[in-house]
Formats: C-alpha cells, sequence, structure tokens
C-alpha cells in the first residue's frame, strides 16, 4: 500500500453498494419471516417504537434504497440501516443460532430469519455511528425526510443540477455533491470519482459553473454511479467492497498514476478524511494546498 489510508478506502457504503445490497437482499430474503433480531451493540438503535420485537414473525416483502439507507419492509414495518463508515452486512446461508455476546468485536446487530439465514450488521473501528431504525414510514427517519434529490432518479435534470448548485452559492463543489439533503447517496468517495471525470477542481465554487460544466458534470454524475451500480450488480454482500476499491481512477490512490493522463494522483487531508484528484485533470496541474502538510511545512 502506498499511502495510510488503505483502511478506509471502503468507506460509508454510498450508492452504488446500497443498491446492490438491496438487490442482493431482495433476491434472497423477501418473502423470508423475521424469527428474532439480536443487539450486541445497544448504541445503534435509534428508536424504540415500535420496538425492535415487533418485527418478529413478519415478512420481508420488499427492500429499498433512500439515499445512503438500506430499507427492509417488514409487512408495512420498515427495518432501516445506515451503515457508516467501517458498517458494514456480512450475509449468512447458517447464522448462528447463540446470541452474540455484547460489546465483543465488530457485530453490530444480527437478524435471524425462520428459515435459520440471515445477517449480521458489523462496523470496525472505535467510533461507533452504525444506526438502525424500527419506523412506520421511511420518513420518519430524519436523515431520510431530509434527503435531496436521488441521482439515479428521473427528476435529477441538468435543469435541476443547476438549480441546486446556483443555491449552493460560493460553496465548494465537493461538499454540495456529499451534502445529503442536496443530492443524496454521494460520498467521499463517489464525489471524487465525479469530480475526476468531469475534470473539475473539488474546490471550484458551485454556483460559478458554466452551463457546458454543468451538462459535463451532470453526466458525469450519472454515468459514474451507473457504471458502479452495473459492476455491482448481481454480487454478494462480501464481494461489494473489493469491486467499489477497484473501480475507483483516483480516490483512494494517492501516489498512483492517473488513469486518463498518468500524473501522480494527490490528496488533501481533513480531520478525519481525505480527498484524492488529479492536477493535470482538474486542477491545471497545480497542486492544491493541503492545509495539514501545510501546517507541518511552517
Ligand atoms: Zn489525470
Amino acid at each position: 500500500m502506498i499511502n495510510g489510508h488503505a483502511c478506509d478506502h471502503g468507506g460509508v457504503p454510498e450508492l452504488p453498494e446500497v443498491e446492490a445490497l438491496a438487490a442482493f437482499l431482495r433476491d434472497q430474503a423477501v418473502g423470508e419471516v423475521v424469527a428474532r433480531i439480536d443487539i450486541a451493540t445497544i448504541s445503534v438503535l435509534k428508536t424504540y417504537d415500535p420496538p425492535l420485537t415487533a418485527l418478529q414473525g413478519l415478512t420481508i416483502t420488499g427492500v429499498h434504497r433512500h439515499g445512503k439507507f438500506l430499507d427492509l419492509d417488514c409487512d408495512g414495518l420498515h427495518f432501516v440501516t445506515h451503515l457508516a463508515k467501517g458498517g458494514w452486512l456480512r450475509w449468512s446461508e447458517n447464522l448462528s443460532p447463540a446470541p452474540p455476546r455484547p460489546g465483543r468485536g465488530p457485530l453490530a446487530l444480527r437478524l435471524h430469519l425462520a428459515s435459520g439465514r440471515g445477517f449480521d450488521l458489523t462496523e470496525a473501528g472505535t467510533k461507533k455511528r452504525l444506526a438502525v431504525y424500527v419506523v412506520r414510514e421511511p420518513a420518519e427517519v430524519p436523515g431520510i425526510a431530509r434527503l435531496g434529490v436521488d441521482p439515479l432518479s428521473a427528476e435529477f435534470t441538468t435543469k435541476r443540477l443547476r438549480a441546486i448548485l446556483d443555491e449552493a452559492g460560493r460553496s465548494q463543489i465537493k461538499g454540495v455533491l456529499r451534502d445529503q439533503s442536496v443530492v443524496a447517496g454521494i460520498g467521499n468517495a463517489y464525489s471524487d470519482e465525479v469530480l475526476h471525470v468531469a475534470r473539475l477542481s473539488p474546490f471550484h465554487p458551485a454556483s460559478s459553473l458554466t452551463d457546458d460544466e454543468v451538462d459535463t458534470l451532470h453526466a458525469a454524475i450519472v454515468e459514474t454511479l451507473r457504471d458502479a451500480v452495473r459492476r455491482s450488480a448481481g454480487l454478494a454482500a462480501q464481494d461489494l467492497k473489493d469491486t467499489k476499491r477497484s473501480g475507483m481512477r483516483v480516490h483512494g490512490r494517492t501516489g498512483e498514476k492517473c488513469p486518463v493522463c498518468g500524473d501522480t494522483i494527490r490528496e488533501v487531508s481533513f480531520a478525519d478524511s481525505s480527498l484524492q484528484y488529479c492536477p493535470t485533470c482538474q486542477t491545471g496541474g497545480k497542486p492544491l494546498a493541503d492545509r495539514r502538510l501545510s501546517r507541518l511545512l511552517k
């Protein structure tokens, strides 16, 4: 590994991975009955009414994605989860029936189906942000209620993107793309990829894009996400992370060569994340100031 960020290349599962997880669960779990749900990390459960036990005996009738949220419709009650950074879903054909020991390892929650199959929600690392909600309507989850337009929906037109960017004013384009209340489902990884495809600096002010640049950005968002969804289609849950990582052109690839122009991919580091970009493709050949680096050099 070239840099020290290898461990978090997976990052938060974003639209393509959650879409693929939803498709995977639709294939595997629809029609199955929920037998029991074990909580290993008590803080993951964000709601108490209806209780988790209300899902017992209900049939999974549908699986949906809202932004980066995964939603299991169980006879009209919804089991919703946001996997967060380091969070993942591990499917099992033969789930251990023994209750998990709380506070041990990455296991957060285990959902048993009546057939003996089921899945674990796991979260690596010390920052526990994985969240589970049991609600009557998905929009009762605050993070779902405030989601912006889904970039793979028909409403996400070039005109809509122009309006979004105008409203964002001088905000940096990278931050606008990652704002879930503006566009739903894009995070740190796919915003890097989209901006590389669109040949835009991550720090470009949103409202100052030309009409041509907005067209290019719109196409880059839709194509990048569709490509990633296509690559992930039909994959088992455990293979999605590797597919996400290997599909990245610049994200998580600091020090490697840009696949388009051969320049060296650079990064800008922040307190708990970093972005990657190609100077030749995106910033007229000029490296962006890395605040962490410049502070060290002072
Ligand atoms: Zn390049």
